[in-house]
This record gives structure tokens, sequence and C-alpha cells, in this order.
């Protein structure tokens, strides 16, 4: 019977979009594979709908999609046995409906960058087949009783054939000429590569070649040990899993699920997760998914294990900024969502009030886990505290809700190593810290040994010190000020500790103003001219004779300026500056006094300043150099 061809034009308006649709999707040619598996995926699955609704009466065959590669003939080919399509489907479905849906495309993002990300989430669909194709034959023997095989044919112009075709089983066979410039998608390793990244949870199976596996001689034939003999055969190598974990119940899972799921997400990553969250929420939007929190200590993996973003069970990126909080774009994982729209730009997706709504799910869920975690199992949750913290401290940092709900569960530690949250803290330390003023302070240490001294000097007067390490502890210490009104937070080397935490009923002064002003005069000479501000304090005898601190508030404002932040850029680069405290009831003090040689006062007081500055590590270069070798000449006299 000879065939008859139809032949006709996609579109009259538009001259030939294929040229274009491959120069705007340069960077992003591999998705073609997504598309059109998915499309195959779909095609598959609406043969259940269309089974349940009565539109169908029987299905042949259970679900499956294969793609193969016939590398003589240059030919990609999807298949699958879905539903299928007639002839007047194929005209309705691909002619006009789909590639009026690539035209849209183009004209939405002409004047946008090629290269931007974002195009290859557009679900260009089929037409996304040629970017790597020449010609692309449709043929499909639809599902639906007497139907006729058709095939679809076309070059990349925007003529198409369409003509009956030999198909005896329902389903759709997408085959992809080759194109000579994307012959790459012909190696197995490349086509296996891109079914692994956007394919591998898809939820229906994928055959990709075959593996081989050990499986019982069906002869029976048994070995010396009279277990039946295994052989080696070829099975369809199927590449993806239909239900990832995800998408199971959290109520059927264990923990081990979880752990080997974390495998299967991150093959390449060696350590386990802390924990994890599963997300599973349908209203008022769809989204499931598993958080994963990684020990962030090795902060090296940060950018390596990130969020895997998927609608449907298609893998669409692993960028998520602006859909998770950015503190949590540390986490690793998955997120489920057909809610999120991914056919629009980035800045339009920040606006978006589903985004932005599951973005404050994501958040809530994270804090109220974290706040969980912490009531069930305090000791557990106090041991993977210092793998949290920089998590919590970032949340509250750029998000005031996550902020209020860590309320709960924020832990300080103190040197001692043991935690509290706030109110405990407060519990504590109320009274003893408070100072003249009805204010808390709470000294803190940003590193144990380097301020050893100052945490020494606030330990014996039997105060509290808290531990704050890392680079965002400035900006953290004012945020926790203004969630919690009358604290204050004073790094422990800021200021002498009688002033730290100042009280009404302060020691008096061994000496009196003209003395001081004697002894500022001398001193002042032992300092470096510029950044040293000498004062006075009344101190117990046995105290540091002279302390060299860096006030509280000038040093945030450094720390926040070089993070980033604060809004202390206004005032440029931050001089040093020095707080000198002189104890006024040390002996040293009476001692410069009551030398009546100039010479040896003045080097008296020299030693003193030297000494100081040594202690806070800024006594360098040429003056540290002669004050080693006075030292060493002291020993001789
Ligand atoms: P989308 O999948 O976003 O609807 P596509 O351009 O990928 O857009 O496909 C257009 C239409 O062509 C689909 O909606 C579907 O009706 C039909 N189609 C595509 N591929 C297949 C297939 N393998 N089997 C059956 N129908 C298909």
């Amino acid at each position: 019977m000879a065939k008859k061809t139809t032949k006709g034009n996609i579109n009259v308006t538009t001259e030939n979009i294929f040229p274009i649709i491959k120069k705007f999707l340069y960077s992003d040619h591999e998705i073609f594979l997504r598309e059109l598996v998915s499309n195959a995926v779909d095609a598959t699955q609406k043969c259940k709908t269309l089974l349940s609704a009565g539109d169908l009466k029987k299905v042949v065959g259970d679900p499956v999609v294969e793609v193969k590669i016939d590398k003589e003939a240059k030919t990609i080919t999807i298949s699958d046995n879905g539903i299928g399509m007639t002839e007047e489907e194929v005209d309705k479905y691909i002619n006009q409906i789909a590639f009026s849906g690539a035209t849209e495309f183009l004209d939405k993002y002409k004047d946008d960058d090629a290269k931007q990300a974002i195009i290859g989430h557009f679900g260009l669909g089929f037409y996304s087949s040629f970017m790597v194709s020449d010609r692309v034959d449709i043929v499909s023997l639809s599902q639906k009783p007497k139907s006729k095989a058709v095939k679809w044919s076309c070059d990349g112009s925007p003529e198409y054939t369409l003509e009956a075709a030999d198909k005896d089983t329902p389903g759709t066979d997408i085959v992809l000429h080759v194109a000579g410039d994307s012959i790459e998608f012909l190696e197995e390793a490349r086509l296996g590569g891109i079914l692994n990244k956007y394919c591998k949870f898809m939820p229906v199976e994928i055959v990709f070649g075959t593996r081989s596996e050990m499986k019982e001689d069906p002869s029976g034939e048994k070995d010396d040990d009279g277990n039946v003999k295994k052989i080696s055969v070829e099975v369809p190598n199927i590449i993806n899993n239909t239900t990832p974990t995800w998408m199971l119940k959290p109520a059927d899972l264990k923990d081990e699920d979880y752990t080997k799921f974390y495998r299967e997400l991150y093959p390449m990553n060696m350590d386990d997760a802390l924990f994890n969250i599963h997300l599973n929420v349908d209203y008022p939007f769809n989204l499931t998914g598993i958080l994963y929190f990684p020990p962030l200590k090795k902060s090296m993996d940060l950018q390596r294990n990130r969020i895997h973003l998927y609608s449907n069970q298609v893998f669409i990126t692993d960028n998520v900024e602006n859909i998770v909080p950015d503190f949590l774009t540390m986490l690793h994982g998955v997120i489920d969502s057909p809610d999120i729209p991914l056919n629009v730009s980035r800045s339009y997706l920040q606006e978006d009030a589903n985004v932005k709504k599951i973005s404050g799910y994501i958040s809530k869920k994270v804090a109220d886990k974290l706040a969980s975690m912490f009531k069930k199992d305090r000791a557990g949750f106090e041991a993977l505290w210092d793998d949290l913290k920089v998590f919590v401290d970032y949340g509250i940092l750029t998000d005031e809700k996550f902020a209020e709900r860590s309320k709960k569960f924020y832990l300080y530690k103190d040197t001692e190593g043991k935690a509290f949250t706030h109110d405990e803290l407060i519990d504590n330390v109320k009274g003893v810290q408070t100072d003249k003023n009805d204010k808390i302070i709470l000294p803190y240490t940003s590193d144990a040994v380097a301020q050893h001294s100052f945490v020494t000097a606030a330990t014996d007067k039997g105060y509290k010190v808290l531990v704050l390490e890392g680079p965002l502890a400035a900006h953290i210490v004012s945020k926790l000020e203004q969630s919690h009104e009358g604290v204050l937070f004073k790094r422990v080397d800021s200021d002498i500790i009688e002033k730290l935490i100042e009280k009404e009923d302060a020691e008096t002064s061994l000496l009196d103003e003209k003395q001081q002003e004697t002894l500022t005069q001398i001193l002042q000479a032992a300092f470096p001219s510029d950044g040293y501000e000498l004062k006075f304090a009344p101190m117990s005898p046995s105290s540091t004779p002279i302390t060299i601190t860096i006030s509280e508030w000038m040093r945030r404002m450094k720390e926040q300026q070089a993070v980033g932040g604060g809004g202390f850029q206004m005032f440029g680069d931050l001089p040093e500056k020095y707080e000198v405290t002189i104890n006024s009831n040390h002996p040293l003090a009476t001692k410069i006094l009551g030398e009546k040689d100039d010479d040896k006062r003045n080097a008296i007081a020299k030693e003193a300043a030297d000494l100081a500055r040594l202690s806070q590590g800024i006594l360098e270069g040429e003056e540290l150099s002669a004050f080693i070798s006075r030292g060493f000449k002291n020993l001789q006299s």
C-alpha cells in the first residue's frame, strides 16, 4: 500500500526557529534529554489516568522508557510505551501547541543573556531536540483501539512531513538524527551521565543499555558446595530509582534509609549527615524533600554537595538560591516542588509569592526541627551544637522569624564547656554580672588562648565567660543585644574586668590627681605617640599594673566592617586605637612616681609599656628586638 505523505508548515509567521533555539540554549544543550525522557515518562503515566477514567480499556505492557544509541546510524532513540499519539494528536500537540510554546519562550527571552542558566530551566519541551539534531522523527501509535501508527519528520526547517508508519506496539519513539556538532551525545558515557543527572529519580523505569548480573544457572547445575552455579547474564540497565526516599512516608522510614539515600544523592561524599528533616506539605503549595545537615566543620565540602531541586522527580538545578533561605543553602538534600516557577527569570523568582512561602516554610521547618531535637535530647543537641552554630548564627542574622524561633534552642557555651539557653544564662548570672546601671553584662572570648589573662581575670571574679568564636561573632552579639533587652555583650579583652562589669563599690585610688597627671606624662612618653590613650583605674594592688585594650565599640566596628555590613563602611579604614589602663593602686605606679633619677624612671616606664604591649602582641619589629636585647643585657648586670 502506497503511503500518503502530508506536508505542512509549522508556523507561517516564524521563518526558521531552529537556529535560534540552538543559539539560545547554547550553554545547556544537554537538557534535550531531560525534556524528551520526561515527556516519555508523562506519556506512560497518562495511561494510568486514562485507564482509571475509563477512557482506555487496557494498556499494553508495564510502563517503561528506553534510551538507545545507534552509533552507526548516528541516532538516539527515546522510546516509551505510553499513550502514543494519533495523526490528529501529533498535529495538535507537536505542530501547534508545542511549537507555540517554543516560540513564546523565544519571544520572552530574546533580550536575555543566552548563557543565563535559567533558560535551561524553561520547559522548552519537545523542540529542544533540535539543539542536537539535524532531523527528528516521531513514530507513534496511540493506545486508543484501532489507531494507525504515524510518522512525523522534520529537518529543522519549518516544514514537516506526516505519513503512515509501521509500528505494532502502542507508544512513541522519538528518533534524533544527531547533528555533526553534537556527536558527543552518541557516547554512552556522556549520555549516561546526563541521564544520571536529570533522570536519576524519575517515576518510571528508564532502561539504558544492559549490564551484567550474576544469576543462578537456569540449568540448575550445582558447584562443589552443592549451591546452584551462578552465571553472568545481561539484564536491562535501569538507571533510575523510581521511588526516591523523599517520596515515601516518614513513618515508613528508618534512620538507615535516610543515610542510604544521602549516599545515593552524593556518591562522592565520604561523611554522613548529622541529621535530616523530611519536608512534606501539600497546602498552600506542594513540596516534598529531605534536607540534610552536613558536619559543618568540614566547610570545604560546602559548595560541592548542594541542594538539588526537582520538579515532579525531574532534576532541575542544584542552584537553589532564592528558593531556600540564604542560610540554608549550606544544607544538602533534595527539594521537589511542581509549584516553583522554573520558566521565569531569577529576579522575578525572588518576588514570586509561592517562592516566598516556600522559603518561609522551610525556614520554619528547620527551626521546629532544631527545637524538637533540643527538647527531646538535650545532651545530643549540645554535642551537635558546634556544628550547627554557624547555620543558626547565619540564620539569626538573615531571617527575622528564624531569629525569634531560635530563642528556644540557641545555646551559649562558657569557657568550661557548659551550655545554656538565653533564659538559663540570665538566671545564672543575674546579680553577679549586673553592673551599676542595672545591665547584665556578658563577657565573651573569641579566642580563649589569646585572651587568656583577660579570661582568668573574669573567671577569678566568679564571672562566666562565653565562647563566641568565628567571623560572625561581632554581628551576632549586636543582633542578640537587639533581641534581648537589658543585656550587653563585651569581649573580655575590651577593658579591664573592673570596667567591663562596673560595680558601685569600686576601690578608691591611692594616687591623687596631681600624682596621676605626673604619671600620665611619664608613661605617655613610653608609648608610641599615636593611638594610645591613657586612663587610670583604682584596682586591687595584685591586678596587672598596665592593661591595653581595644574598646568593644571600636573592635565591633572593625570586625563588622571586615565581614561586611553593619553600616560602618562610611568610616573608611579605622585606625588602631588602644586604651591603656593604669592600675593606680599597683606598687609599680608608686615606684615610678618615687624614682628621682629621670633616666632610671623613664627606663622603668618604657619597660612597663613594652611589657604591656608585648602581652597584647603589638610590640613588633625594631622595638621588639630592642626590648629583647635590653632584657638579655639586664640578665648580665
Ligand atoms: P510539554 O511537555 O511541556 O507539554 P512538549 O513540547 O514537550 O511540551 O510536548 C508537547 C506535547 O506533545 C505534550 O504535551 C504531549 O501531549 C505531546 N507529547 C510529547 N512527547 C510525547 C510522547 N512521548 N508521547 C505522547 N505524547 C507526547
